[in-house]
């Protein structure tokens, strides 16, 4: 991946963030909780920013981090999460409720492969953010990817996973079955006739794939 150095580089000139958010990113550091990674975060920000999504739905809230960053920079948007952890949605609360933005998250606690008819009144999405198991994102976007609108775009994260997908042989068992997931749903995302797909580099690796519509 990209190399250190350059990482911390492009950190050290990212603005500080409010008090709030850096309790959330201590407390997901010393609970190992797998927020997006400063530079991805940062990067998926100014992609929204320049997309201006109304509605977007989040296919893993953790603790509410990245949904309470795009409500920031998106004051004007509803933003729609999903998280199976109850102890991780009930951190998601907490934190929210201390935001100055608890009215823009709606929060949904349960399986995101079996809240579709939940999730389906609140939309339809001109975003949708994938950051959830691993080994699921194909499920994850085939249930929730006809609630996009017209040129909507999907945000997939970890795709890269650490670089392992790049690797040819990967040590252990369980990591290896979900390298080979990660690396089959980027092969068919790059392939997908309705979607024009990218690859970033940055963070864990975001796929950004924005749907074609009659006129692409
Ligand atoms: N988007 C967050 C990080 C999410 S970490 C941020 O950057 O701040 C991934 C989360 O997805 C974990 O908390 C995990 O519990 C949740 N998750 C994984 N599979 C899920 C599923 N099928 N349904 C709902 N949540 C899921
Ligand atoms: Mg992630």
């Amino acid at each position: 991946m990209v190399h250190e150095e350059i990482i911390s580089y492009i950190e050290s000139n990212i603005k500080p963030r409010s008090e709030l958010l850096a309790e959330m990113e201590m407390y997901a550091e010393e609970n190992n909780v797998p927020i997006m990674e400063l530079v991805g975060i940062e990067a998926l920000l100014q992609l929204l920013r320049i997309q201006q999504p109304k509605n977007i739905l989040e296919v893993g809230t953790a603790i509410g981090y990245s949904a309470l960053r795009m409500a920031e920079i998106l004051p004007q948007t509803k933003i729609v999460t999903i998280e199976r952890d109850e102890e991780r949605y009930q951190k998601a609360e907490s934190y929210l409720s201390q935001s100055h933005h608890r009215d823009q998250v709606v929060t949904l606690f349960g399986d995101a492969l079996e809240l579709e008819k939940t999730v389906e009144k609140e939309g339809p999405f001109d975003a949708i953010f994938i950051d959830a198991a691993k080994g699921q994102y194909q499920k994850f976007f085939d249930l929730y990817s006809p609630m996009l609108t017209e040129h909507g775009v999907i945000y997939s994260d970890n795709v890269l996973f650490k670089g392992l997908v790049a690797q040819e042989e990967v040590e252990q068992k369980r990591m290896r079955q979900m390298v080979k997931k990660l690396q089959n749903y980027n092969r068919w995302l790059m392939e997908h006739e309705d979607y024009d797909t990218a690859i970033l580099p940055v963070g864990d690796g975001i796929a950004i794939s924005r749907k074609r519509g009659g006129s692409k």
